[in-house]
């Protein structure tokens, strides 16, 4: 098979007719895009044969690795089977309700209950209806405000955008929408100044309760955040900041909105983001990691108190997609987590592959433009600093990520810059040799930088 002319024709027909999600289009269609072709294990290859590590697992949900026959061969036999029927007016399919029983063998006892959707922005334009409903249906119909973080990200509608804390996005499209509104977020290196981490998780955790003060309990339906910020820049809270947000949800009467996307399904070492962080949400927003990108699926995890009032109270809610649990993706997403069980996926990540990325992304830590590097499981992080005592950054810190990355990709090793924090995300079969080769090839992207970047 000739390559090259295919690979041309393919980049001019993009630039005549798809548009992006989050690319600058002008400067794509000038550059040609990359193609990816295929791809097995951690490796995807682009069209002229080019081979890479990929250290983000697409976007941070290939959470198997590539190349799983038989997730292809369940979503095969379901089509064959049932390609398609809706989960409306009192209908299910095997595979949906089977999911759902799966699901909740992991959530724990407070979460036996899932509502499906096709995305993780989806989840979020699910349960920020549903908290409201709840709270109407239990006659407190002025507890409508959901407070959200700065950097946080839930996603991409209008709902999901609104309770993203992306300055970027609120730009685009007049948003937030009202009844959001947005807190700090626990990023110390950035934002700690001259106070511990420790306190400093504690101060930003305590707008939560300012805020609740401020707006009134009775105006408040949910405070939303993710266990771990990711596409913010994987925020690893300081220690002191999920036991503060615990009490202060207790504390007062409001919904706590874990939302998993990204932490769910083993990229913590446990199920479950919440888990790993000991504390219970009221819902919590899944997709991602739940079918490893094989087969779009999202869904929301609903407590016993919410799902007591939703059945009991509201009964029939008006909210639903024409593909909520649809059974090809639903079949695929139960071979999926078969496979997490039966390999002991998040046990892996715990203890073995988790603390080896932990370690080796340590080893950077002598580097002197690394401020400082984070992981839990296998979501880790590496700060770029300009000057590493005082923790000042770069003048410019999207542009130093992006430069960085570009190393790393041109290496054969693709990772994501979120401004100046450098992110892994592999799926949790990366082995060790494959962390190695990202590492090393981030060390060189930092050398290079060192010699190539003067302010
Ligand atoms: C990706 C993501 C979403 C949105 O999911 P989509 O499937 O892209 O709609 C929501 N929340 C978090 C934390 C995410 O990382």
């Amino acid at each position: 098979m000739n390559q090259k002319p295919t690979l041309s024709n393919l980049a001019a027909i993009d630039a005549a007719h798809h548009l992006h999600p989050f690319s600058d289009m002008k400067k794509l269609n000038a550059d040609g895009t990359r193609i990816i072709s295929s791809a097995d294990g951690c490796n995807i290859w682009d069209s002229t044969g080019k081979k890479y590590i990929d250290a983000f697992a697409g976007l941070w949900c290939v959470n198997v690795g590539y190349g799983r026959k038989s997730i292809a061969e369940a979503a095969y036999a379901q089509m064959q089977e049932l390609p398609y029927y809706n989960t409306f007016f009192g209908t299910t399919t095997q595979p949906t309700t089977l999911l759902a029983q799966k699901i909740a063998s992991h959530s724990g006892p407070n979460l036996q209950h899932v509502f499906f959707t096709n995305s993780g922005s989806e989840a979020s334009d699910t349960w920020f209806r549903m908290a409201r409903v709840y709270w109407k249906a239990l006659g407190k119909p002025t507890k409508t405000t959901v407070i959200a973080r700065k950097n946080g990200y839930h996603g991409s509608t209008v709902a999901g955008a609104s309770l993203g804390g992306m300055k970027s996005m609120h730009e685009q499209g007049q948003l937030p929408i009202p009844g959001v509104v947005h807190i700090g977020q626990p990023y110390w290196y950035a934002e700690g100044g001259d106070l511990s981490p420790e306190e400093f998780g504690l101060k930003v955790a305590r707008e939560l309760e300012d805020k609740i003060l401020e707006l009134g309990e009775d105006n408040v339906a949910a405070f939303a955040a993710e266990p771990i910020q990711g596409a913010g820049g994987i925020i690893v809270p300081p220690s002191t900041y999920w036991p503060e947000i615990k009490r202060i949800a207790a504390k007062y009467d409001i919904l706590l909105v874990a939302d998993e996307v990204i932490c769910g399904f083993g990229r913590l070492g446990t199920w479950f983001g919440h888990q790993y962080y000991d504390f219970q949400p009221d819902l919590a927003p899944i997709a991602k990691g739940l079918s490893s990108g094989y087969l779009p699926i999202g869904g929301v995890l609903v407590s016993e108190r919410v799902a007591k009032v939703m059945i009991e109270e509201v009964g029939d809610f008006y909210h639903g997609y024409t593909y909520s649990g649809h059974p090809v993706s639903a079949a695929a997403a139960i071979e999926n987590l078969r496979i997490i069980e039966d390999e002991g996926l998040v046990e892996r990540v715990r203890d073995d592959i988790g603390p080896y990325l932990k370690m080796a992304l340590a080893s950077l830590e002598d580097h002197e433009l690394v401020g400082e590097t984070v992981c839990v499981g296998l979501m880790g992080a590496v700060q770029i600093a300009a000057d590493k005592s005082t923790r000042r950054r770069f003048e410019k810190p999207d542009a130093i990520g992006s430069l960085v990355r570009n190393q790393c990709v041109d290496a054969g090793v693709v990772l994501r810059a979120t401004g100046d924090r450098m992110l892994f995300s592999p799926p949790l079969i990366i082995s060790h040799s494959e962390v190695d080769q990202a590492v090393e090839a981030l060390r060189n992207g930092l050398d290079w930088l060192k010699d190539n970047h003067k302010e």
